[in-house]
């Protein structure tokens, strides 16, 4: 099964891809970037267009 991934070396912690899919992605207070907390939280197509809005590409779909 296909899941999201967050390459945090270029996640800026805009909070988009939270914001769309708050199921799949939050941002670990942490570290103030973007976490996977459930890889089928949302739908793909939500998860897609939380992909497409990430702008500096840091989300990807891994097998
Ligand atoms: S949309 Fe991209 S840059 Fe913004 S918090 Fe999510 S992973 Fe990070």
């Amino acid at each position: 099964m296909k899941q999201p991934q967050v390459n945090q070396d270029i996640c800026i912690g805009c909070g988009t891809c939270a914001a769309l899919a708050p199921a799949t992605f939050a941002i670990d207070p942490n570290t103030g970037k973007a976490t996977v907390v459930n890889p089928s939280g949302n739908t793909e197509a939500e998860i897609d267009t939380a992909i497409a809005s990430c702008p500096g590409g840091a989300i990807s779909w891994t097998e």
